[in-house]
């Protein structure tokens, strides 16, 4: 691509897609957007500031001595860049978002409207807590629908996503194996349908990871991981329901043996809103376990963020779960900060973050609990295995379902890619979805399938949006299993077509080059 002098315009297509006919390279209101520094060169910039009269850098030495070589926009400049890139976004706000294990649910408007009152958007993690008593009691209200809904001990509020709840549970298990003395205990057990977050958390944590097989129905294989126990593990990894979408029935005996062997259970509660109202985690014998405020309790997510993850603990785990908690004293919202000798916060390993957690998430989930009560939170869970069956059973004739034999499914339908013609695969039925204007689903996990197709539908979709989905991909799976070529280099219609996936991952381009300068 090159730049001419009255504007951007893509002079050679950028990945084997034909050029657009137009002057500017848009097509209608899809408009073609360059890279920010393409927009505003290094030699421009959005303000007039005049000339400093600095005497002098007391950087020494440390003196920048090249240009720093940013783009300079004016604001409607910046504004439009950033605009334009959001409208080739996909969200939840444009349509079925089917990315398994993502919970990608509508974000109800009440919640936002709640979040965005100055009491809660406005607060500042360091004002006294004389001040922000209601965004303190928001916290406490929370934690105790959290501890009653999953019949759990206690929570510790602050994690920030899921992969940083797993650390907490992960942690407050090793502080209390230290505590115990039983410091030889370095292995996880971790299902080989796990999700790639727990081996790396139980990895960060210093511990070694080992996979415990699954059975041919999609399932931990029990018998396999109860003759691994020993004194060497300290605990096990168990998601429920699991990547594959299915419950682990045998979860109790599984806790029952672990605590038998002296090692701990931690469950990734990702998938809690395949049984929120249905289920409490706590009766299932597990000792530490995330919840995805922002999947199951419909708080945004998407694009980096923010997340919260809250993590419930049983009574074994409680005393060392990290800082700080709010707690009830008399009629006041009291922030603790410190570790409490002979209560139970005695052997706190510390804290996750510098504050309190995600406010706004905070309050968003509250609401959306309020709003739904007890009743409908159950609902919710079973509206989404409704959904999510609804899928599985549609397109048993067109996609193979490796676990359909296995029963219903819960949240998410699984399906891989055996039956499709010669030559195509997962990747070219994700790619004419988006054709089709769907996210395509999650793709190639659980690694326990081949070709793996993962959709969860949520409970917030209508039938007329799920069938109009169904429709979509049974079109596009029948294309693969004829073997139209067409679909092979599929996206057509999207702003960039299919792209060299292996080159974007080898070398990938991560530095921009003005045109005409060498850089090193
Ligand atoms: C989403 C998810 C995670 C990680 O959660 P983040 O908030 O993205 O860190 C972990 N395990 C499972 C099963 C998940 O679906």
């Amino acid at each position: 691509m090159t730049i001419n002098q009255s504007g951007w315009r893509p002079t050679a297509p950028a990945s084997g897609a034909a050029a657009a006919p137009t002057f500017t390279g848009n097509k209608a209101l899809m408009l073609e957007e360059p890279l920010i520094f393409e927009i505003g060169d290094a030699h421009t910039t959005g303000v007039d500031f005049a000339e400093g009269d600095v005497a002098g850098s007391r950087l020494g030495d440390l003196t920048r001595k090249t240009p720093i070589g940013l783009p300079g926009l004016s604001e409607p400049e910046t504004v439009r860049h950033y605009t334009r890139l959001s409208r080739q976004n996909y969200a939840i706000d444009l349509g079925l978002f089917p990315l398994g294990s993502c919970t990608m649910k509508h974000n109800p408007r009440l919640n936002e409207k709640m979040a965005r009152l100055p009491g809660f958007a406005d607060v500042h993690p360091l004002q006294p807590t004389d001040t922000v008593q209601g965004a303190l009691e928001v916290i406490h209200q929370l934690a105790h629908w959290l501890v009653t809904l999953t019949g759990m001990a206690s929570v510790a509020m602050s994690p920030k996503a899921g992969a940083h709840g797993e650390l907490c549970g992960i942690l407050a298990i090793k502080a209390a194996l230290a505590k115990r003395g039983d410091t030889d205990r370095k292995v996880i057990l971790v299902p080989e349908s796990a999700h790639g977050t727990n081996p790396a958390t139980a990895a960060f944590a210093g511990f070694s990871v080992e996979d415990i097989p699954a059975t041919a129905e999609g399932r931990v294989d029990t018998a396999a991981l109860t003759a691994r126990l020993g004194p060497d593990v300290a605990g096990v990894m168990i998601t429920n329901p699991n990547t594959c979408g299915l419950f682990e029935r045998d979860l109790k005996a599984i806790s029952d043996a672990v605590h038998a062997a002296g090692g701990y259970v931690y469950c990734d509660g990702a998938n809690f809103n395949a049984i929120v109202g249905r289920v409490r985690p706590g009766d299932l014998g597990i000792d530490a376990m995330h919840i995805n405020l922002h999947k199951t309790f419909s708080t945004p997510h998407g694009g980096g963020g923010p997340g919260s993850g809250p993590v419930v603990f049983s009574d074994a785990l409680t005393p060392f779960a990290p800082l700080p908690f709010v707690e009830k004293q008399g009629d006041h919202f009291a922030l603790v900060e410190e570790e409490t000798a002979g209560d139970h916060h005695a052997s706190s390993f510390g804290r996750m973050v510098a504050f309190h957690g995600q406010m706004g998430m905070f309050t968003r989930a509250l609401t959306y609990m309020l709003s739904h009560g007890a009743d409908g939170l159950r609902q919710v869970a079973e509206d989404a295995v409704l959904n999510a069956n609804y899928i599985l059973r549609s397109l048993n004739d067109t996609l193979d379902a490796p676990f359909g034999g296995s029963g219903p499914c819960m949240h998410e339908a699984l399906f891989s890619d055996d039956g499709l013609a010669d030559g195509f695969s997962t990747i070219d039925i994700a790619k004419g979805l988006i054709d089709e204007g769907y996210h395509p689903m999650t793709m190639y996990f659980p690694l326990v399938v081949h070709g793996a197709m993962l959709v969860e539908p949520t409970e917030t979709e209508s039938k007329a949006a799920l069938d109009q989905f169904i429709g979509a991909l049974r079109s596009v799976a029948e294309r693969a299993k004829a073997g139209d070529a067409s679909l092979k280099t599929a996206p057509h219609f999207a702003p960039r077509s299919r792209l060299d996936e292996t080159l974007a991952a080898r070398k990938p381009v991560l530095v921009w080059k003005e045109p005409g300068l060498a850089v090193t």
